[in-house]
This record gives C-alpha cells, structure tokens and sequence, in this order.
C-alpha cells in the first residue's frame, strides 16, 4: 500500500512520501536505544512535565490537527476536534496518575518468605512497537504513547499508510513537549517491514490495533522472538435491548454508537439484538433517527457522517450488505452504493439477518446495523455470545437483576448497560477471543510494557 495521503471526500491523491530507507529505520532504532537510557534517569514529575507541555502544544493546534485527520480519513471535523481533545485529556490522565499505577508493592508481612522486606517495582521494559491503524489517528496512539512513556518506555510508531501526515504529526509532538530525542518516533515503513522491527534485539515489545490478519502476522513474530504483544483487534459487538428499556433513548444511543466514525470503529454496536415483544418500536425509532443522518462533505458542521477511509474499505461493506440481501435480509434504511467522487456509503438498517450471510459473522466496517429478534434473554445471550469476537457489548434493561445477568454472561471485555461503549482514560479497554488479548488504558495499561520485579531482602 502506498504511503499517501488520498482524501476519502474526493478520491484525490494530496501527498504521497517514499518509506524510509533501512539506514533511515536503523538510525531512528539507535536513537531509540538511546533514549532508553535518557529516560532511565528522569523521574515521573519531570516526564509529567513534558507529557502536559505536550498535551498543551496537540491542544494549542486543535484546528491544524483535526483538518489533517479529516483530509487524510474522512471523519468529521467535528469528531476529529473531539478527538484531539480526548488525547490531551489521556495525556493528562496518565501525567497524574503513573506514579500511584506504578508504586511499589510491598508484601504487608515479609516473614512470609522469609525476608526482612520483599516488594515488587514497574520497571519500564524499553523500546515498544506500535502498530496502528487509521479510523482513530492520534487517539489509537496516544492511548498507547502516553502511558508508555510515563512509565519510562520509548515508542516507535508504525502508523497506517494512508495517515502519514498524523504520523508524522505524532513523530515530533513529544520532543517538543521536552521528551529527550528519540523517545518517540515515526517510521514511515510498509507493512512487510514491520517483521524485521520486531525482531530487532532493541524492540523489547509490540502492540497492534487492526485487523485479524494483521494481529496474528505480529503475534506470530512476536512469539518467534519471545516478546510481549498487546492485540486489539475487530468487533463486532452485541448491543442487546430488552422489553424494560427506554427505547427511544436505545434507538439515539444505537444511532450514535453505530454511526460515529462513519461506522469504523472496533467497538462501535453492530449487531443490535432486540426483544420480539419491542422489536417493531425499536426498529421503527432506530431507521427514522438512521435516516435522518446527513451525510456529506466531513468539513462541514452540518455534516453527521462523512466517507468511508478507503474505498477498500466501502467496497468490502457494500459487499457485505449485496450478499446478505442476496440471501433474504431486508433492507429498511439505506443499502446502497451512492454514485458521485468519494467513498461514500449511507446509514443502513438491515432486518432478516440469518446464519447463512456473511454479515452474520463479519465484521461490518462502516456505519451498516444488523438488526435481530429474540424472544428471551437467554436467546439474545446466546446470540450475542455467538461470534469469534470479543471486544464489548451493551444491554438495554431497567431490570437490576436482568443488568447483573447479562454483565456476566457476556462474553466481552466490557458489558455498557443503558449506554454505549467508549473508551475512558480511567477504565480498562480490551478484548477477549479473536478481538486480541492485553489491555489498554486505566492502571492495566501502563503495567502492560512493565517488568514487574521482585526484590527479596533477607
Ligand atoms: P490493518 O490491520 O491492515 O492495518 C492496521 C495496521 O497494521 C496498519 O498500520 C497496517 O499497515 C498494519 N499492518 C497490516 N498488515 C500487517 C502485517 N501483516 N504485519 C504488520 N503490520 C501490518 O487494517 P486495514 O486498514 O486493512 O482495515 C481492515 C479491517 O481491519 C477493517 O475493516 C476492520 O475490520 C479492521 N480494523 C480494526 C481497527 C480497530 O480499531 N480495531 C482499526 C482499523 C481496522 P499498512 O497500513 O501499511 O497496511
């Protein structure tokens, strides 16, 4: 895949870059190597200071940011501005609390084992891969960055090839919030280059955010060389409402979470389960809010949705809805491939799901729901457990002991009930199953490129 720039609003080419060169990938891995030990010396007030001087600097650019994301991924305008605040805030978040995440931890009664005393301290482990993808340019990494660099570890970015401008954004922010040379930097490389890097005795670790494919090509390197790798992987996440629910509420909440990002987002609802005894009241609440979307050029405040990153990635969805109308399901709202420039696809709502379509097991990548019926809550677990995915999930329900049942019989890094999914800087994010496994953000995620070492004092 080329490295470009192609604006996803017109299908025009508005900068392409040529990967950087073996010399230019091992300068910046000795520089790396380097500041690990740069690093190694600084405390966490001092790397407090720089993270906040960087989240100063990303806030201070906010426009120039948020209209490169939008040129380079077609998100709106709107969404990208929200974007970068969100990143400032992490950035923020883990300035504060990466001291108290990774305290020491003292056994309370040593004698145990035989010590005077016996604790264990977070050591970071030093260079760490990122691999990331395009639907969320700067917040993908940042989710990442900021917490590997509070705890003293450096990051080389890998971005996707069609976000070059983000990456290169993200390659000098931290260096001109203070951070020493090299704690985190930008390689412009393929994807197939991406073995070598982890393979590098420097690299102590990896973490990917993607697709399948791509999590098992890094988890499989990884593994050849011994070194710990975070996957967040696809979704294709349940959003389950019960009779008790307040449905109108399910049906703007559903709209939003299945539509930001025009739909590309791991842990946006895709397959929305829904009890017989309201599944026409949904349905009928969820298309008209559905329908109602505008969809058009991202730069506009009007706009609610705006194309699709790649037309890969339209062509793909598209096919998936032609093949499940193919085999019976019936197209309510949307459905069809606009003509015009850009990679445009509109909100569709689709009912008749059965087993036998693709989309039954895929992963929809844009803003396309798949609407099912139930007629127990049984059912609907049962369905919603029913994928090799999982990421998260949401349950619509007024009832306390209907809450409790689905949020452990869920099988989800996550249960949201009467609400959507979304990231918080203070809760852990990750998957089980195909979605991937490690976790990102809250204390889990700073510990997770951390040598937790015991020292034993006798
Ligand atoms: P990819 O997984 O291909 O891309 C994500 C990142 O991985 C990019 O930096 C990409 O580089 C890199 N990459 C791809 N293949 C390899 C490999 N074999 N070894 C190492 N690195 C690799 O995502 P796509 O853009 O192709 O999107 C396809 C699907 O992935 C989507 O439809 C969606 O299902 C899923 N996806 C999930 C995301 C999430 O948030 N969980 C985000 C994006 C996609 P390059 O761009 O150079 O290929």
């Amino acid at each position: 895949m080329a490295i470009a720039t192609v604006n996803p609003t017109t299908g025009i080419t508005e900068r392409s870059f040529e990967p950087h060169s073996p010399e230019h990938v091992e300068r910046a891995l000795a520089r790396a190597e380097d500041a690990v030990s740069a690093l190694r010396s600084t405390d966490f007030a001092t790397r407090a200071a720089w993270m906040v001087r960087s989240a100063e600097i990303l806030e201070s650019e906010v426009e120039a940011v948020a209209v490169v994301l939008t040129t380079e991924m077609g998100k709106t305008l709107r969404s990208a501005r929200a974007e970068v605040q969100k990143c400032a805030k992490n950035m923020r978040f883990y300035a504060e609390h990466a001291e108290s995440f990774l305290a020491d931890e003292p056994l309370a009664d040593p004698s145990t084992v035989g010590a005077s005393s016996a604790f264990a301290r977070y050591e970071p482990l030093g260079v760490v891969l990122a691999v990331m993808p395009w639907n969320y340019p700067l917040w993908q990494v940042i989710r990442f960055a900021a917490p590997a660099l509070m705890a003293g570890n450096v990051g080389v970015l890998k971005h996707a090839s069609n976000v070059p401008q983000s990456a290169l954004y993200l390659d000098t922010l931290f260096t001109r919030g203070g951070f020493p040379a090299g704690a985190f930097s930008t390689l412009l490389i393929d994807a197939s280059a991406v073995a070598a890097v982890i393979a590098d005795p420097r690299v102590k670790a990896v973490t990917l955010t993607g697709s399948e494919p791509a999590g098992r090509s890094v988890a499989r390197t990884a593994g050849e060389s011994i070194k710990k790798a975070v996957l967040e992987l696809g979704g294709s996440d349940p959003f389950v409402v019960m009779p008790s629910a307040d449905i109108d509420a399910a049906a703007a909440v559903a709209t939003t979470s299945r539509t930001g990002n025009s739909g590309q987002s791991c842990i946006a609802a895709k397959r929305f389960i829904v009890h017989a005894d309201v599944f026409d009241e949904f349905v009928a609440a969820f298309s008209e809010r559905m329908r109602a979307l505008r969809v058009g050029d991202p730069l506009l405040d009007s706009t609610d949705v705006g194309p699709l990153a790649t037309r890969s990635g339209r062509d793909e969805l598209a096919e998936l809805v032609d093949d499940a109308v193919a085999h019976g399901a019936t197209s309510v709202v949307g459905g069809t491939t606009p003509d015009g420039p850009g990679w445009f696809y509109p909100p569709t709502v689709l009912t008749g799901i059965t087993g036998s379509m693709r989309l039954h097991q895929e992963e929809a990548f844009g803003p396309v729901a798949s609407v099912y019926r139930v007629s127990s809550a049984s059912e609907a677990i049962a369905l919603a457990n029913g994928t090799r995915f999982g990421l998260s999930s949401a349950v619509w329900s007024a009832d306390p002991a209907e809450q409790d049942r689905f949020s452990r019989e869920l099988d989800a890094g996550a249960v949201f009930i009467n609400g959507m999914t979304v990231s918080y800087p203070e809760l852990p994010f990750g998957g089980i199953k195909d979605s991937g496994y490690g976790r990102e953000l809250a204390a889990a995620g700073i510990r997770e490129f951390c040598n937790l070492k015991t020292i034993w004092k006798a």
